[in-house]
């Protein structure tokens, strides 16, 4: 079965064939993403009318550059999958729009798929891992805790309340004056900072369940910055770092005890496997710590490539061949869904841990 993808929900244009085998194991046979970061740069953050109109010019490029790259002609594909959502809806209905096209053109199914659940996938995709699994979401848009039942049933344990850690470092790269993004300079300076100089808040770490908050912690941060400027006259390289370090420092802790919790609110049994996706899984620190709470609870760690866990086409194509057994196409009336929850019901157990 061979399965073309398009993701176009955020700042991403991407297309990317995936190969799914009798046995089950994937292939991913190319994977195209055509970043707009250029076209954003200048305003500080991504503009949805500028991203939509991207990705209508760089949808065509992106769908022929995966096939050219597969080596593939437009007849090996079998089924056409897209991102309907959560999202953007201009970049959505950009990337829907695209797929109707292919799949009126071709006569192949369509299937509309969620963004998310393309996401918690991903670790079936690369691993083959079992269900169910604990699955933490961390990126610039998002952060929640999933139990992964199965390629349709998602259960929500909790997740931010405000912003994601990803736009956290993006905004405290700003603060300090280091580029964009911000995850991979903030993680640079912390490591030559002193992350006991500075001691930020740990948000609803006395709150029970797995929901997280980082807002507080922007602002503790950007509290401490300005009162340096005004006591120095500015920022020293070692002000940045210990920062930085301290800021790490606090969203380290606050995702593994949160990620304490999601474990202890399973039966052993049910968590084998702790799985992490989204762009913030690239920190080396809160991927260390990540795999340490793994371990305390004698469960496997999977963390995907980065390039399957930033937003990506391929995971859109997974989802959708893992899906189709047990639901029809879209056909041509799908349309874009720019909210869209993966499960918004409480698990039953939440609650009974630490
Ligand atoms: P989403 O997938 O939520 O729609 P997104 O495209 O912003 O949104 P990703 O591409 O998964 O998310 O990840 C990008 C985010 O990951 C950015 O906010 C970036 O700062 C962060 N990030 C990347 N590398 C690191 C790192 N080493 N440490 C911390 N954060 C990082
Ligand atoms: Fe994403």
């Amino acid at each position: 079965l061979t399965i073309l993808g398009l993701e176009s929900s955020c700042d991403d244009t991407a297309a990317a064939v995936v190969r799914v085998h009798a046995d089950g194991s994937a292939e991913v046979l190319s994977s195209v993403v055509l970043g707009q970061n250029d076209l954003h740069a200048s305003f500080g953050g991504v503009v949805p009318e500028i991203a939509a109109r991207a990705h209508a010019e760089q949808l065509d490029h992106a769908v022929e550059q995966a096939l050219t790259q597969g080596d593939l002609a437009m007849t090996a594909v079998d089924a056409f999958a897209v991102t309907a959502g959560p999202g953007l809806i201009g970049g959505v209905v950009s990337g829907v729009m695209c797929a109707k096209g292919l799949a009126a053109g071709t006569g192949k199914p369509l299937y509309g798929v969620n963004h998310l659940a393309g996401h918690a996938l991903t670790p079936r995709l690369t691993d083959q891992v079992p269900y169910p699994y604990l699955m933490l979401l961390v990126s610039g848009g998002h952060c929640q805790f999933l139990m992964v039942h199965s390629a349709d049933r998602f259960e929500r344990l909790g997740g931010t309340i405000d912003d994601a850690p990803g736009e956290a470092f993006d905004k405290i790269a700003r603060l300090l004056g280091l580029p964009q993004p911000g995850g991979p300079s903030v993680e640079k300076a912390a490591l030559t900072g002193d992350n006991s100089r500075f001691v930020f808040p740990r948000p609803l770490l006395d709150r029970q369940g797995c929901d997280l908050s980082f807002s507080g912690l922007k602002t503790a941060v950007l509290r401490t910055r300005d009162a340096l400027i005004t006591d120095n006259g500015g920022l020293s390289g070692t002000d940045q770092a210990d920062i930085a370090a301290g800021f790490q420092a606090a969203v380290v802790d606050v995702l593994a005890q949160k990620s304490r919790r999601a474990f202890a609110a399973y039966p052993q049994e049910a968590t084998r496997t702790f799985c992490v996706a989204g762009g913030v899984a690239a920190n080396g620190a809160i991927r260390a710590a990540l795999e340490g709470i793994a371990q305390e609870f004698s469960a496997g760690f999977v963390a995907p490539p980065l390039a399957l866990c930033t937003d990506n086409a391929a995971m859109i194509a997974y989802a959708a061949a893992e899906q189709m057994a047990g639901r029809a196409p879209d056909g041509l009336t799908l349309s874009a869904r720019p909210r869209w929850p993966l499960d918004t019901s409480q698990p039953a157990m939440l609650g009974s841990g630490k």
